[in-house]
């Protein structure tokens, strides 16, 4: 039997990473010593307290069977608990739902609020989630690009007033991957009122709350300003900051009515997330956050040895503030991938093209912080040798 796609499946791009591991792995194949810079995936295991918790939970048989609705008690408690240490925002249990990873809430969330022909406003470059949801559930995606001279902030000036009636939903991601920006305080309320005026609800992706290199720079929650709750919710993942990216836990919070929708979305969907890695996720945002500043004492050294490498060979680079990305100018002029090819031909250095991530990102690439110091040496040696 010929088998066929759907439409749908048709409109969107190869994901991604499955390119970029395709290449990667030929390298391989023809003995080429890769240094990967490219999925952001953190190369650090799960802190053994969080192992340790998900060994007992596993062994217990009331968690072998379906997990009890949209979240456990304990699990919500303990986001909650979490937020107001770390935000100072109260939630109510009904304004937390349980993901089964942020990814999956993320790109679940248009089948509650988005029908046919309504716009959902994507940053771009940005992730690829945003965009998929959108296409599964016939929705249009407009635009908003991240560029630098407006700090990676969409201009929502700038988006024509057409776009506006028939846009539903908004996604921001602060810390931003690609391009490792923050957001402002001034940047959300601006916002919320954006929002407020449009009748746009508004969705945030905080997946790298955590990952940040300066106290006085710490990434904020869109929750945090006033009237955010009316507008938005926001999701979190345990994925990057505690190195459980295979677990497959997160969480969104925020308003309630937004919420019970995305909620039942899932209540069709899936039967909600293992118990036993709820468990697991409770003792990870409950014990002590001393692994998860040892993590960011990690990222900072990787940092600053890629960052200061790469500026002695004379490239452009900014800090970043946040996420463990760096958003590189290509030098010269190059392509995205021509830069990103020619890196790992001459390198062995795997990274991902900035424009793969939408078209603002051309002419610059993605180093993700997924290897350890020497290994960024060596490949900041590597990249010296190339002759751009
Ligand atoms: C990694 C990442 C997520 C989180 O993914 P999980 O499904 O929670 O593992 C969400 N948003 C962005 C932008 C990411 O890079």
């Amino acid at each position: 039997m010929k088998i066929f796609y759907s439409e749908k499946l048709k409109k969107l791009p190869p994901y991604l990473f499955i390119e970029i591991d395709k290449k990667k792995k030929r390298a391989i194949e023809q003995g080429v010593d890769i240094i990967s810079l490219g999925v952001g995936d953190p190369d650090l295991p799960t802190p053994e307290h969080i192992i340790m918790t998900m060994q007992e939970s596993v062994a217990n048989p009331v968690n072998h069977q379906y997990p009890f609705g949209m979240g456990m008690l304990a699990y919500k408690k303990a986001i909650a608990q979490w937020y107001k240490k770390r935000f100072n925002v109260s939630l109510d249990t009904d304004e937390i739902c349980a993901l089964i990873g942020s990814k999956e809430g993320i790109g679940h969330m248009h089948l509650g609020f988005i029908n046919p022909g309504d716009i959902v406003l994507i940053p771009e470059p940005g992730y690829p989630v945003y965009n998929a949801g959108t296409i599964f559930t016939d929705g249009i995606p407009y635009f908003m690009p991240l560029v630098k001279e407006n700090s990676f902030l969409p201009d929502f000036d700038a988006i024509p007033k057409d776009v506006l009636k028939k846009a539903k939903l908004l996604f921001i991601n602060y810390p931003n991957n690609p391009t490792a920006a923050i957001a402002t305080k001034e940047f959300y309320e601006r916002l919320i009122e954006f929002a407020e005026t449009n009748n746009i609800i508004v969705a945030s992706d905080a997946a790298y709350s955590e990952i940040y290199y300066e106290e006085c720079k710490k990434p904020l929650s869109f929750l945090e300003c006033d009237g955010a709750k009316e507008v938005g919710v926001e999701f979190h993942s345990l994925s990057k900051t505690y190195n459980m990216t295979g677990w497959r836990i997160g969480w969104v919070c925020g308003n309630k009515n937004i919420i019970a929708g995305i909620a039942k979305v899932k209540d069709n969907y899936d039967s909600g997330v293992f118990q036993a890695i709820q468990e697991a996720a409770v003792k990870a945002l409950t014990s002590s956050q001393q692994c998860v500043e040892n993590f960011r004492r990690i990222y900072r050294k990787r940092r600053d040895t890629l960052v200061e490498g790469l500026r002695k060979i004379g490239w452009d680079i900014d800090l970043p503030e946040a996420s463990f990305y760096i958003w590189a100018k290509v030098p010269n002029g190059y392509t995205s991938s021509h830069a990103v090819s020619k890196l790992l031909d001459e390198a062995g250095i795997v990274c991902t093209p900035g424009n793969s991530m939408g078209k603002s990102g051309e002419g610059y690439i993605r180093f993700a912080l997924t290897v350890d110091v020497l290994r960024i040496k060596e490949a900041v040696e590597r990249i010296n040798k190339i002759t751009w």
